[in-house]
């Protein structure tokens, strides 16, 4: 356990480092860890804090690699955009969340999945095409599907972006805008994009339900309250990521958030692990 976290921890201290070599190497890697089915895809759930009842999956890539142990997702995509590998990377996400999909269903569970997605992405052209054919070889849905893109993604090429979206959101995918309010433009951003969902990055939540700031900063409440408000406005659905407190939900309810993912309701599981929470646990 300890060795392993050391691991962990000094991968993450190179990651900032990690020399041209080191990323030839660890590109290699991933074109072999797709082809070997090495990656995974965990799934955390996303509830109404309200009913408890679950709205739908996030998936989340995981690699166990052989000598250097668990590679975060951030580093692994990181690599693939700098490499071009992102394209093969998400095709294998879209696949494995798609084929999830219909074994949950067999399973008989009717879940969705929202994927995250790169900014390179964005700027595919075939990247509808493929989520359709997808989509058709294991018989499911659009409206079992989601994808989550960040501010920087939408933010290289708006047109081109929104394109994408629209038509994505025209056959039923639900599109969310993720990490906010760690960006720029935000504003304007959320009232142009065609997204009906704004995910509130973590990084506001951490400190939510303790005292308010001694040093006379913005308290990350008044923060939430606004972005939950602002949502409102546009008349989009708010998702509050990183729970992890009572608290931190009592408030959240107060504030009107629509749904709310974290440590609290469940860490990101594997499909195995899921079942056995989806015994317990209502899907609306
Ligand atoms: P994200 O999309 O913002 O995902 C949320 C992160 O918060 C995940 O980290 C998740 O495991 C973590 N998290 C969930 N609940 C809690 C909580 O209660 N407390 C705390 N402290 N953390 C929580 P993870 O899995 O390490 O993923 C990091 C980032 O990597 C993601 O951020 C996403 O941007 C990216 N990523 C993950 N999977 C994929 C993928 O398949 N494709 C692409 N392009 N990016 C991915
Ligand atoms: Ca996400
Ligand atoms: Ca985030
Ligand atoms: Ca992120």
């Amino acid at each position: 356990q300890l060795k392993n976290s050391t691991k962990n921890y000094a991968f993450h201290e190179e990651s900032v480092t990690v020399n041209s070599r080191e990323r030839y190497q660890i590109e290699k890697d991933i074109i072999r860890a797709i082809e070997i089915e090495q990656f995974k895809l965990a799934y955390q759930p996303v509830l109404s804090p309200y009913t408890g009842k679950i709205e739908y999956m996030e998936s989340l890539l995981r690699w166990e690699h052989p000598e250097r142990g668990y590679v975060p997702p951030d580093v692994i995509v990181d690599i693939a955009e700098e490499t071009n590998l992102i394209h093969a990377l998400t095709n294998w996400v879209l696949e494995s969340a798609i084929k999830q999909v219909a074994q949950w269903k067999r399973q008989g569970h009717s879940l969705k999945v929202s994927i995250n997605v790169s900014p390179k992405d964005l700027l595919r052209d075939d990247f509808l095409s493929v989520l359709k054919s997808l989509l058709e070889k294991y018989d499911v849905t659009s409206n079992h599907i989601g994808v989550e893109v960040t501010e920087t993604a939408a933010m290289i090429d708006l047109d081109k972006s929104k394109k994408l979206l629209e038509q994505l959101t025209n056959i039923g995918v639900t599109c969310a805008l993720d990490d906010f309010g760690t960006g720029y433009s935000s504003i304007s951003l959320l009232a142009s994009l065609p997204v009906a969902k704004v995910k509130i990055d973590k990084s506001f939540i951490a400190t939510l339900g303790e005292d308010g700031p001694l040093d006379g900063g913005v308290d990350n409440k008044v923060i939430v309250q606004n972005i939950l408000r602002l949502a409102k406005s546009f008349k989009l659905y708010s998702v509050v990521e990183g729970v992890e407190t009572m608290e931190q939900i009592k408030l959240l309810m107060e504030y009107g958030c629509d749904y709310v993912q974290g440590y609290l309701y469940s860490k990101p599981l594997f499909p195995e692990d899921l079942i056995k929470y989806l015994s317990n646990h209502k899907v609306s």
